[in-house]
């Protein structure tokens, strides 16, 4: 073990195992250590054990803290930062008249830069340390974005946002630029440290066949970019897109029949989807973000969760700001686990299952399981140390929660930002 080895001594609660799966997957440490050196998770458990184990660690004293992995947000847009809040609209009219005229103000660069420092701010405030980001419609705003992630030191994938149709005049390119703008950013970004690129066209309603053509080729000459769109949201968009596309059997349609369908892609929602849609991203090893706040926000429906599992559909949680309703994972896990107590087929889901929402398969939703998403030993040092205020209800559950699972409940009902006392990836402090 290196001389720089620290040992966190804190609770550790993590999901090293999918709790849809397996029972008893939360991994839990009342008295617990991480070990960590060179920005990697060395070792987690009990802490007599681990320091025993490593005795030149440096021990950092956080009894009374919590350790979560850090949190990983599968859909969110930074241009929609500073809109968060709108109430009262379905999707395409809160598009139209809400976001789109703060989307439009992403043409100025100074101003988007400005934006890009308070997301990715706000982002670190609230313990998520990865996230798969939504860029603006315009290069030097989507630059902006990825420039502000790298200072910050958090692990983004973001692309810029596509759309040749539907949508005012500037936010829109030629298939032509498209391409190229593209092609431009994800030589300068991806893979500059912990960042990635995600070729993102809006929606299939704002694109055309040749844009698609477009994201299809990007894709294929770069084999580990991302892919990210959004899907099956709100009825209307639904028969939209139906009408746009008349040669599609469904809206997932229209995404495979130009090879976005795979392992790397990432499609927002998917709320009103059909059996056959479910098949093909099983099939496909697709990933889906569940943003249950913004499904609330926007009207659009409460996720089938249910039918996502028994489709073995991979999914995770994403807080689709600004539709959604902030910054927090663990805000969006309640409201994960709220929804579905009221849905027609109500499931409860569990602590651990909506931890396990909130990290491990936001890593798995972005091909990153091998790296982030829970303590196991090699992966990134990514983690959120929280602390209850004292006097607060949620410190008495602290003290007196008699199960893990209990207290992981508290935390997942009651922390805010005013309990997340410091956030490391890969080991550093952001
Ligand atoms: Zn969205």
């Amino acid at each position: 073990m290196s001389a720089a080895a620290e040992l966190l001594r804190a609770t550790i609660l993590h999901t090293p195992r999918n709790p849809f799966n397996t029972e008893h997957a939360l991994e839990a440490f009342a008295d617990g250590a991480v070990v960590l050196s060179e920005g990697r998770i060395r070792a987690a458990g009990d802490y007599t054990a681990v320091a025993s184990a490593h005795p030149g660690a440096e021990v950092r004293d956080w009894r009374g803290s919590v350790i979560l992995p850090g949190f990983i947000d599968t859909h969110i847009h930074f241009p929609q930062t500073r809109i968060i809040g709108g109430l009262g609209w379905p999707l395409l009219d809160w598009l139209r008249l809400h976001a789109l005229p703060e989307e439009l103000r992403m043409a100025d660069t100074d101003y988007a830069r400005a934006v890009a420092a308070e997301f990715v701010h706000e982002l670190a405030r609230h313990g998520t340390t990865t996230a798969l980001v939504f860029g603006a419609h315009f290069g030097p705003a989507t630059e902006c974005l990825f420039e502000a992630a790298d200072a910050a030191g958090l692990r983004i994938a973001s692309g810029l946002v596509l759309s040749d149709r539907n949508l005012p005049d500037p936010l829109c390119q030629t298939p032509a630029e498209a391409d190229r703008l593209s092609r431009s950013l994800i030589a300068r970004y991806h893979g500059r440290g912990l960042l990635r690129y995600a070729v993102t066209p809006r929606f299939a309603l704002s694109a055309t066949e040749p844009m698609l053509e477009v994201c299809q080729a990007l894709l294929r000459d770069h084999p580990d970019v991302l892919f990210t769109t959004h899907l099956n949201e709100n009825c209307q968009e639904i028969a939209e897109v139906a009408a746009a596309f008349p040669w599609a059997a469904n809206y997932l349609a229209v995404y495979d029949r130009f090879g976005l369908c795979g392992a790397r892609s990432v499609f927002a929602h998917n709320v009103h989807t059909t059996d056959a849609e479910l098949s093909c991203l099983s099939d496909n090893g697709a990933a889906v973000a569940h943003c249950p706040s913004s499904n609330a926000m926007l009207a659009s429906g409460i996720f089938p969760l249910r039918r996502h599992l028994a489709a073995r559909v991979r999914f995770a949680l994403g807080t689709d700001v600004g539709a959604g309703t902030g910054f927090g994972m663990l805000k969006e896990a309640l409201q994960c686990h709220m929804m579905q107590r009221v849905a027609k087929d109500a499931i409860t889901v569990t602590p651990a299952q909506l931890l396990y929402l909130a990290t491990a398969a936001g890593a798995d939703a972005l091909g990153l399981s091998a790296e982030t998403g829970d303590f196991s030993p090699g992966k990134s040092a990514d983690l959120v140390r929280i602390e209850a205020l004292p006097g607060t209800p949620l410190a008495a559950a602290f003290e007196r929660a008699e199960t893990h699972d209990a207290l992981l409940a508290a935390l997942i009902a009651q922390a805010g930002t005013e309990t997340i006392r410091e956030v490391r990836v890969a080991g550093k402090v952001v």
